[in-house]
């Protein structure tokens, strides 16, 4: 009963997040076009977001390969054809729980794998193991201390890689948890949570192309 209490608030308090959001970003806003630096947001959003884009695509289409071809001895380009219709649907829904049954059936199907296997670490893998969302938020971290013009240190910059991979294990895989769990890496290195506002509204074309890898690396390190 108490869990459905704290549920029923939290939805409530979950329906006024768009205009809170709304509030911190016109905010932000308002205040970068008093400066005349409007111009700088959006230019600094787009080179954010194709950062975020190439370094997805590097470990998809570079490092994952890789592994499954010297690590797993078998090739790449087979598994990647198998997964097609679940890396469509995790792109759609950008939900690897979602899309688990889809990734279940390719593993298992198409590339070969027992169903003592698949059905041990995929739903493990759902949870823990998001390569994408560890990714995004280092790099998103660092981009929100630059648009602040905070100069992060050497030691800063490894706790973010510590704290970035703790978090995408700690996030769940629903749309934009890696997002919500970002707060943890922010505060982790002394920067202010608020700031992923800033960022909220491209976050969700982040969130389909980080959860194809999240579901790509579990193909992987099956
Ligand atoms: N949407 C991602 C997933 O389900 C998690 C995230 O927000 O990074 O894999």
């Amino acid at each position: 009963a108490f869990f459905e209490v704290m549920m029923k608030i939290t939805m409530f308090i979950i329906r006024f997040a768009p205009l809170g959001i709304f509030g911190i970003v016109s905010n932000i806003v308002a205040k970068q076009a008093l400066q005349g630096n409007l111009g700088d947001i959006g230019s600094s959003l787009g080179l954010y977001m194709l950062t975020v884009i190439l370094a997805l695509a590097t470990h998809a289409f570079i490092t994952l390969p890789l592994l499954v071809k010297f690590v797993g001895k078998s090739d790449p380009v087979k598994h990647a054809r198998g997964m097609v219709t679940a890396l469509l649907t995790a792109f759609s829904t950008a939900s690897s729980s979602a899309t688990l049954p889809l990734t279940m059936e390719a593993v298992e199907y198409n590339s070969g794998v027992s169903n003592k296997i698949t059905s041990f670490v995929l739903p493990l893998g759902a949870t823990v193991n998001m390569d994408g969302t560890s990714l995004y938020q280092a790099v998103a971290v660092v981009a929100l201390a630059q648009f602040h013009a905070v100069d992060l240190s050497i030691g800063q910059q490894f706790v973010i890689i510590i704290t970035a991979t703790l978090a995408s294990i700690g996030a769940a895989a629903v749309p934009s948890a890696g997002l919500v769990l970002m707060i943890i890496v922010l505060e982790s290195v002394g920067l202010d949570p608020a700031w992923i506002a800033l960022i909220f509204p491209v976050d969700r074309i982040l969130d389909m192309c980080r959860t194809v890898v999240n579901v790509t690396d579990r193909k992987s390190t099956r």
